[in-house]
């Protein structure tokens, strides 16, 4: 799933390109990404409107939608984008052929929106004023979008239950650590709750953790101070080290123009298991908590 970096970098790319656009049209193949309004109602919402802002929130992005009146930007809704799994928006050029089954969405331009598998999942595209295509590719189809008042949207439960941000200076060990003393779960399970600190996932949990020496399965209430000043650290510096690399792409994620990120390749131990730990050369663990995968170095982070 895109984390924070990922969703930074895909925020970053599209505010340089579609910031101020007129969207002039919307098509999807898949209407059940559109929650909580019908699909003629979404589309009707949001047709004509100027994408004035983008931003994001955890691992949400919000489209901010409004007129221009007299010179003065006038925001009117919102679009609340999750990629979820697999999604990515992209921003290029299709051509919708054909009906039903047999429906093909070519790419018009060169490059790795046309070349690369992960980018040819196109079930949602917004016409934008300028020529460009705001689209989502998306190969399991759980991303989701809804359209309402800036109130509805930045009130509604699912955004007012996220913690700080992982990269704000609330998300502290002053924050943290009275709220992990309540905790008497894995320190792992802890890091993926939104609700605790928006915008970190699997990858970058895993990663603070080994930079911090954490076994990902100790008791969250365990944790002494020292060791929660070092894991927000941690956090923060993982995070902002991938930004720098545009994000992960082990498997479907792509930034805003078709292209793989460059995490990956300095992993520490996501996605390592059985490689040696890059401080002790101990071949790195991989087990399950809950339904997720955490990655580990068995020497350096003791239970
Ligand atoms: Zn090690």
């Amino acid at each position: 799933m895109p984390e924070l970096p990922e969703v930074q970098t895909i925020v970053s790319d599209l505010r340089k390109k579609i910031l101020g656009g007129k969207i002039t049209g919307f098509w999807t193949n898949t209407p059940k990404i559109i929650k909580g309004v019908a699909l003629n109602k979404f589309r009707k919402e949001i047709l004509g409107f100027l994408i004035l802002d983008i931003r994001r929130r955890g691992k949400n992005i919000l489209f901010y939608l409004g007129k221009i009146q007299k010179g003065k930007r006038k925001i009117e809704k919102v679009i609340l984008a999750h990629q979820k799994m697999t999604g990515h928006f992209l921003i290029g050029k299709w051509k919708v052929v054909g009906k039903g089954k047999s429906q093909k969405i070519i790419p018009l331009i060169k490059g790795p929106i046309a070349e690369d598998p992960f980018n040819q999942y196109i079930r949602v595209i917004f016409n934008l004023s300028g020529g460009w295509q705001l689209g989502l590719s998306d190969l399991r189809k759980f991303a989701k979008l809804t359209v309402g008042s800036v109130e509805e949207i930045e009130n509604s439960k699912e955004m007012r239950s996220l913690g700080p941000e992982a990269l704000s200076s609330e998300f502290s060990w002053r924050y943290l650590y009275p709220l992990l003393l309540k905790k008497k779960k894995s320190i792992k399970s802890v890091l993926l709750d939104q609700e605790i600190v928006a915008g970190v996932g699997n990858i970058y949990a895993d990663e603070a953790l080994f930079l911090a020496k954490i076994h990902p399965q100790k008791n969250a209430s365990t944790l002494k101070i020292d060791q929660v000043k070092k894991l927000v650290q941690a956090i923060k510096k993982v995070l902002r080290k991938s930004i720098a690399l545009r994000g992960t792409s082990i498997i479907d994620y792509r930034d805003a123009f078709g292209r793989r990120g460059g995490y990956d390749k300095v992993c520490l131990v996501y996605g390592r298991e059985g490689l040696p730990c890059p401080s002790c050369s101990t071949p790195i663990k991989r087990i399950k908590i809950g339904q997720r995968s955490a990655h580990f170095c068995p020497r350096c982070q003791k239970q």
